[in-house]
């Protein structure tokens, strides 16, 4: 079974998939929890790459293809043996980031956003995505601290990524969780955990 939290800056989706794998685990399920960008040894020099804010122009499609390189990593060496040995997967972040920051953000075309990363994932799909859905100003706010690369970007850029992820998750609504961000952390994880019931294994 393979979980996905997404969701803008700030929305705490670190939290909600920790206590995630918590409640799983004491369930007595196997918990792999991993994250995008910088799950494996190559990712972190990724993360590293994409996150700084240095002197290196990155142009939109160099910005795509490395995350999605970070993805082809993570996926084949972290998330398929994972679920090959019957595993929870839970990762914070995952396809849906890069169709809503290098597709709706960066505006790139959402077919070539989507044909990279078929390939780089082999077409792994999450069972289930939470997305928790925050305005960008507040998610911001509550993200203290020296913004990375991505959090400096304009307003209308993190407006456009949230957009991109609220269109993701209306296209498919079988496949997603949308749970307002703003609302309490021990409610959205109650509304979590009620999900998460349907979709575990026996
Ligand atoms: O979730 P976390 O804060 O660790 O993500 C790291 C950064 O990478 C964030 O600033 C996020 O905006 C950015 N990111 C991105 N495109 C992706 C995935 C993450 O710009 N596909």
């Amino acid at each position: 079974t393979f979980i996905v939290f997404e969701g803008g800056e700030g929305a705490g989706k670190s939290t909600q998939a920790r206590q995630l794998s918590v409640w799983l685990r004491d369930e007595g399920f196997e918990v792999v929890s991993t994250r995008e960008p910088g799950a494996t040894k190559l990712g972190m020099r990724l993360r590293t790459l994409l996150l700084e804010r240095g002197d290196t122009p990155m142009s939109p499609r160099a910005e795509a293809l490395l995350y999605a390189a970070d993805r082809a990593n993570h996926v084949q060496s972290v998330i398929l043996p994972a679920l090959r040995r019957g595993a929870i997967v839970i990762s914070d972040r995952y396809v849906d980031s890069t169709l809503a920051y290098q597709g709706a953000g960066r505006e790139l075309s959402r077919a070539g956003m989507e044909r990279i990363n078929d390939w780089a994932t082999e077409e792994l799909v999450p069972h289930l995505t939470v997305l928790l859905d925050v305005p960008p100003e507040e998610g911001l706010a509550r993200n203290s601290g020296e913004h990375d690369r991505i959090e400096s970007e304009s307003e209308e850029f993190h407006t456009q990524v949230r957009a991109g992820f609220r269109d993701l998750a209306a296209r498919d609504p079988g496949r997603y969780l949308v749970l307002d961000a703003r609302d309490g952390e021990a409610e959205i994880f109650r509304e979590v955990r009620r999900r998460v019931r349907r979709i575990l294994p026996d």
